[in-house]
């Protein structure tokens, strides 16, 4: 029986692998966490019987506590309670399932208590893995990933020598508007934006597969997870995600690996590895596939990818900034307030306002966090200003 710890259950990933669990009787799950989708959580905590449930916020909690009063389960809330998640005892893997940097410290604590972690939370190794990494190390901790690239990067690697890797080859599918152009991007609505050709994600996540800054994080992830260096990673468009991601090793030969579109392989791979358990779904028909194509990114386009490769050679707390910087602008594009192209445009303002900590620890990396967050709001109105308009 392997017993597993989820932050962010009630998501797109975290629900996947509650998914995984119905179908796999040797995994129980001893807590579950979520940002404020009551029902969700207490429909989870009915169904699947951890000993441990948080909320982010506090009255959530409560209103949770109240709903699960027939159930014997502790009711936890805030930072407290992922940490307490994170670090539960009977716990063996902890799957981080939830957006953002407030997955750091939860996955620190989890580290130091010697959990094996499923990262899907792509935004603590973007700002934080030149702790995460080293820590991972010392504490003899296995980074087990779930993104659907890192995954398959990691499933090239099996019985490889890892000093012979010549580099990562970090497939995109190019997301919904590939082969536009900037003209064409000025006036996309949100729900344009999420509509992605392949994958079914979180709405985040989902816009940043539109400006390619997921790829950029997910270059910036695979420095961390695989030890290697910026030139070493190398982004393809490939429009029908087939191919998640490849290796090339010194003698020129490329491991890849295929499947269809479904993220419950790369988090199933995770939980079970180095096992592979059966799993229903699609499989890929190589008769039916009609063709595979490949290209160069549009960067001038689709400024993230760029911006990130920016970040990351800047280093220390500049990936923070980026990711912050991405996150509000996300999230205003969703609210109407800025058009699809700003996003970039605020990145990039953040990014230019910013003095690089090197090495910062996790207290600077949140406080650049908050330095952006407030500095965005400074930036939209500058740049308002400037487009002679305020709304
Ligand atoms: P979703 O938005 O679908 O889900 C986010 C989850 O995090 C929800 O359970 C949410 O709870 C919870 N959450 C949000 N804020 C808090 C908080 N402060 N405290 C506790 N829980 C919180 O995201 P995804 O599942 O799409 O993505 C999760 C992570 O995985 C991200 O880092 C993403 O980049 C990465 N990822 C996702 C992929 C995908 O296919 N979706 C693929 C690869 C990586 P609530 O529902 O209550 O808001």
């Amino acid at each position: 029986m392997k017993k597993i710890a989820i932050l962010g259950s009630t998501g797109s990933i975290g629900t996947q692998t509650l998914e995984i669990v119905r179908k796999n009787p040797d995994l129980q799950v001893a807590a579950l966490a979520a940002g404020s989708n009551v029902e969700l959580l207490e429909k989870q905590v009915r169904e699947f019987r951890p000993s441990l449930a948080v909320m982010w916020n506090e009255q959530a909690a409560a209103d949770l506590k109240e709903r699960l009063l027939d159930v014997a389960v502790k009711v936890a809330w805030g930072m407290e309670g992922l940490i307490e998640a994170a670090v539960l005892e009977e716990s063996e893997v902890l799957v981080t399932a939830i957006v953002g940097m407030i997955g750091i410290r939860p996955t620190i604590a989890a580290i130091e208590a010697g959990k094996t972690i499923a990262m899907a939370n792509k935004e603590t190794l973007v700002c934080a893995g030149h702790l995460i990494m080293p820590l991972a190390k010392e504490k003899n901790v296995s980074i087990l990933p779930v993104d659907s690239e890192h995954s398959a990067i990691f499933q090239s690697m099996q019985g490889e020598p890892k000093h012979r890797i010549s580099k990562i080859l970090l497939t995109a599918s190019g997301g919904p508007f590939r082969g536009k152009t900037r003209a064409e991007l000025q006036d996309i609505r949100p729900e344009a934006a999420l509509k992605h050709p392949n994958w079914n994600m979180g709405r985040k996540i989902t816009i940043d597969s539109a400006t390619l800054v997921n790829k950029g994080l997910e270059v910036i992830e695979a420095k961390w997870l695989f030890d290697v260096s910026l030139p070493q990673i190398q982004v393809v468009v490939h429009p029908q995600s087939v191919i998640h991601s490849m290796v090339e090793y010194a003698d020129g030969g490329i491991m890849a690996q295929l499947g269809t579109p479904d993220m419950k392989l790369p988090i199933a791979y995770a939980l079970f590895y180095p096992d592979r358990r059966p799993l229903e779904g699609k499989r890929l028909d190589f008769y039916a596939l009609s063709q595979i194509t490949f290209e160069k990114p549009d960067t001038e386009t689709f400024r993230g990818l760029t911006l990130a490769y920016k970040a990351a050679e800047a280093g220390g707390s500049m990936p923070t900034v980026l990711n912050a910087a991405n996150e509000k602008a996300v999230d205003l594009f969703l609210n109407g307030k800025i058009s699809f192209l700003q996003i970039a445009d605020l990145i990039e303002a953040c990014m230019a306002a910013h003095t690089v900590i090197p090495a910062p620890g996790v207290e600077e990396i949140l406080a650049a966090e908050q330095e952006t967050y407030e500095n965005i709001e400074k930036q939209l109105i500058v740049w308002k200003r400037g487009h002679g308009g305020i709304d």
